[in-house]
């Protein structure tokens, strides 16, 4: 059976406030399997950027467990977690987050220096490199603001990608882009994930959303419901993926799916003989 990439188990996450805990997640059951591509939504409030914070260890759940690469996250302290994301998660956030006194490239660069998985002398071509794949070379010695929120977003997309880590995780990337840079975006995860990379992105977009294998819908703290393309079902069946809601409930949507089609649908392996 496939190892899930991303396995969370009963996680609960309490926010202390004046009148007593806030229960923003109330019990979380998921496993992300390498290759998938998959979008969270629900309403403001209603959990997915607590989710993200507690399993990219920005954020530590009250309760339950998190493992990641098959690493168990709170087994990590502080430093050897910085290290660990480094390698294993590129995250984008919806407002970007680029350091306002970097140029972009020296922001693509940040990740390279804080993890030594490439050579220092490799780092600044590497930077460039992926500036280049996001059309952004151009703009790699202006500071962020100084180029547009689109271009801000892909620069931080290039960050996030800086340690070609295996998994992305991004937080309503699209959600300060119009609707054209947004669609460029979205295509570059598509990409992304055809070259094998697992990604979870939160939206607001339910265009977006609808063209995405598998769709998590939080609300209040809890996963309501799931819904998954007959290609993701059929893949997940002939992986061995066994996701606990998922597995009868769609049986009906699996048949007539092409096998091998369900298999490059979500790219779990590049191709199968
Ligand atoms: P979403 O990303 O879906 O909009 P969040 O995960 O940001 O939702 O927030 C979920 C709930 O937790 C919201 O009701 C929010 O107000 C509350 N919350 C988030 N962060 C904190 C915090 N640090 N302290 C108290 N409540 C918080
Ligand atoms: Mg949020």
């Amino acid at each position: 059976m496939t190892q899930a990439m991303i396995s969370l188990q009963g996680v609960t996450k309490a926010y202390r406030t004046d009148a007593g805990p806030f229960w923003a997640l109330k019990g979380i059951d998921l496993q992300i399997y390498p290759g998938e591509f998959v979008a969270v939504v629900g309403k403001s409030g209603s959990g997915k950027s607590t989710l993200i914070n507690v399993f990219t260890g920005i954020d530590h759940p009250t309760d339950g467990e998190v493992v990641v690469a098959r690493t168990q996250i709170r087994q990590l302290d502080e430093g050897q977690m910085a290290e660990w994301r480094g390698q294993h998660m590129g995250i984008v956030f919806q407002f970007f987050q680029l350091l306002p006194t970097l140029t972009i490239v020296e922001n693509v660069m940040l990740p390279m220096d804080l993890c030594d998985v490439y050579e220092p002398g490799e780092r600044h071509a590497r930077a460039m490199h992926l500036l280049e794949q996001m059309e952004l070379a151009d703009l790699a010695d202006m500071f962020p603001a100084s180029v547009s929120g689109g271009d801000q977003q892909r620069a931080a997309i290039a960050r996030a990608l800086a340690n070609d880590p295996p998994i992305l995780v991004a937080d309503e990337p699209t959600g300060n882009l119009d609707s054209k840079t947004a669609e460029a975006v979205f295509e570059l995860f598509e990409s992304l994930v055809a070259g094998g990379k697992t990604i979870l992105m939160v939206t607001h977009d339910d265009e977006l959303a609808d063209r995405v294998p598998r769709v998590l819908t939080l609300a209040d703290g809890l996963m309501v419901s799931e819904k998954l393309h007959p290609s993701a079902v059929a893949a997940q069946k002939l992986l061995g993926w066994v996701p606990a809601q998922a597995a009868g409930a769609h049986d009906a949507g699996a048949q007539g799916a092409d096998a091998q089609a369900a298999i490059s649908a979500v790219q779990l392996v590049p191709s199968v003989p």
